[in-house]
């Protein structure tokens, strides 16, 4: 039985990794541990409030003891590093938060881990620091250049990228001079439900709603790999429940990639069907062209593209694909000794 500390679990991907966690493993402890910056909010984690097993706690992964307390009082034997400064253009506007939360953030969560699991001997033998990344840190792709490996060498170009990158070495080394028990997965941009405003695609469809100018960088031509976050969290959980991960690293993509430019037109179409589908929404959003019969299209705006945008990213899922080819019946088995166990301790008391 898993008992979790899932950091940054009121952010978007995070809060979607607990939604899943606690519906697959309802008898799991997930404890959160989640600054709630500009981009947290408990609101994301509505739908498993009311889980007991679910516990709650406001604070920084850079206090040390905050952690070291609830990783021994809570008896956690995993922790899922989520927490994070994500945005990008943040970063180039103020890089210092992000080197205080991704480096020196993951650094003290590390040595928490290393002090309750190593050192007092905590889970020794059964604990997992599973890190999550991003493909940013293997830098940027030509248009015919193949996919981002695990083997890519390192070559981050904005200082979030490069405060990822610092995190994921760190994590390394810890596995190799202490043997924590470490995984890391680096995955490509993230879709789904629960992201926060900023990002591209919550943009794209609130400047369309509002009838203002879509915001594209440069020339659009800039290409992405889009991850459903759904399927990104179901990889992390095949990744903590098997012992072999420990030691490695997974790409992690969802074999989608598209250009600004494809994924906002795709965006429009879709959002005009939308409003021939529902006409109440007219009303509702009285300043959206497709409320007027014009293409939401018609939106697009390019604007001065981002200092040292990064042209192309794409992810090559080979070696995550190859090692949970079984992944289901694997993923069943250990549902199944889950229930089990539930139904024997019930059936002892
Ligand atoms: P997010 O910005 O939506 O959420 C980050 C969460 O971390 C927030 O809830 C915030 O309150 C919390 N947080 C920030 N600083 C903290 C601190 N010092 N202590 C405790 N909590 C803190 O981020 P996201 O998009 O959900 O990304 C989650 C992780 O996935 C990040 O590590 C990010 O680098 C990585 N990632 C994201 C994407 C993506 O497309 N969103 C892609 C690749 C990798």
């Amino acid at each position: 039985m898993k008992r979790l500390l899932v950091t940054g679990g009121a952010g978007f991907i995070g809060s979607n990794f607990v939604e899943h966690w606690l519906q697959q493993y309802p008898q799991d402890r997930v404890v959160v541990l989640d600054a709630l910056t500009y981009a947290g909010t408990k609101e994301n984690l509505q739908a498993c409030w009311q889980n007991p097993q679910l516990h709650f706690v406001q604070g920084d992964i850079n206090d040390q003891s905050l952690v070291e307390h609830l990783l021994r009082t809570e008896e956690l034997n995993t922790i899922v590093h989520f927490a994070a400064e994500s945005h990008v253009d943040r970063s180039i506007a103020g890089p210092d938060i992000f080197v205080t939360t991704n480096i020196v953030g993951t650094h003290s969560l590390l040595k928490a881990a290393r002090q309750v699991w190593l050192a007092e001997g905590l889970c020794r033998d059964t604990h997992r620091f599973h890190h999550v990344s991003t493909d940013e840190v293997y830098g940027s792709l030509g248009p015919n250049d193949p996919p981002f490996t695990e083997h890519t060498p390192y070559a981050p170009n904005s200082p979030y990228s490069a405060s990822k990158a610092a995190s994921d070495h760190l994590v390394r080394a810890y596995q190799h001079t202490y043997q924590l028990n470490t995984s890391i997965s680096n995955c490509s941009n993230n879709f789904g439900p629960k992201q926060h405003a900023e990002k591209l695609i919550p943009t794209i469809i609130r400047h369309v709603l509002a009838g203002q100018p879509i915001p594209i960088y440069g020339n659009g031509k800039n290409i992405r790999d889009w991850l459903y976050v759904a399927d990104h969290c179901k990889a992390i959980e095949l990744i903590i429940l098997d012992d072999q991960c420990i030691a490695e690293t997974f790409n992690i993509g969802g074999n989608n990639e598209l250009d600004n430019l494809q994924l906002t037109h795709k965006i429009c179409d879709l959002l005009d069907q939308q409003f021939l589908m529902h006409p109440q929404l007219i009303k509702r959003y009285p300043h959206c062209p497709a409320a007027q019969q014009k293409p939401c299209q018609s939106l697009i705006s390019f604007v001065k593209d981002r200092a040292g945008h990064d042209f192309r990213y794409a992810i090559n899922t080979k070696k995550f694909d190859e090692r949970f080819k079984g992944c289901l019946p694997k993923t069943i088995e250990a549902c199944l000794s889950d229930m089990l166990n539930t139904l024997l301790i019930s059936a002892d008391c």
